[in-house]
């Protein structure tokens, strides 16, 4: 299932048009804070189909029945540019285990390039929500590669990906090989260039967050 959020108006598109737009993409602190904006409206979006349950708290005045979250989330996501949306998911689900994973594109002389997986911390997964973030799903090629690396840890029961700008192209690719996830996303596109990134997309999320790196 996708999940486009700028299909209904709402603030979620001015975000997006502040992240796509070279006039204002350059202020890096705007530019995390929209990715965080986003990832917080996909967290209050994602909790309505979370399981609740009902418990008395007592109030200085007498006892109301609230409405709790059942089970914490963990909350994933692929270094280093998934780190804004993953904060933006934190602040919302404030209780949540976390797992990081880092995964690169490593570039051969021809213009191709597989996707490297180096690093994972991982809480237990076993039964539970996983919720994986990701500014840019191009390909899809690294988000499903971080699905099944975080799957060799446990098996979670749901797992939905949060996204600011999803490429159709990659969104086809996460259905094709794990048909149950839900993708959460900022926008679609239609396009990806000969490098995989995504047109008109934003350009390379990592850099605009947090500066231009050597690597390539
Ligand atoms: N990663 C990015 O940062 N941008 C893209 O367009 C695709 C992948």
């Amino acid at each position: 299932m996708v999940i486009n959020l700028s299909e209904q108006h709402s603030l979620v598109s001015n975000w997006i048009s502040e992240l796509r737009d070279v006039n204002i993409q350059q202020d890096r602190m705007r530019f995390r804070a929209n990715l965080e904006r986003i990832a917080e409206i996909a967290a209050y979006e994602i909790s309505k189909v979370l399981p609740f349950e009902e418990k008395e708290v007592e109030t200085p005045l007498g006892t109301a029945t609230a409405k709790l979250l059942k089970e914490q989330p963990v909350l994933a996501t692929i270094l280093r540019a998934g780190l804004p949306m993953h904060n933006g998911l934190l602040n919302y689900f404030d209780k949540a285990d976390n797992a990081f994973i880092a995964a690169y594109r490593k570039h051969e002389k021809d213009g191709s390039f597989t996707i490297s997986l180096e690093y994972m911390s991982c809480p237990d997964i076993d039964d539970r929500v996983l919720i994986i973030s990701d500014p840019m799903l191009a390909t899809g090629a690294s988000l499903v590669k971080t699905i099944h690396f975080l799957k060799e840890e446990g098996n979670p029961k749901e797992i939905h990906i949060v996204t600011a700008i999803a490429c159709s192209i990659g969104i086809e690719y996460v259905k094709r090989e794990e048909p149950a996830v839900t993708i959460w996303c900022g926008d679609i596109d239609e396009e990806l260039t000969a490098k995989s990134y995504i047109v008109p997309g934003l350009g390379d999320a990592g850099d605009l967050a947090y500066g231009v790196k050597t690597q390539s």
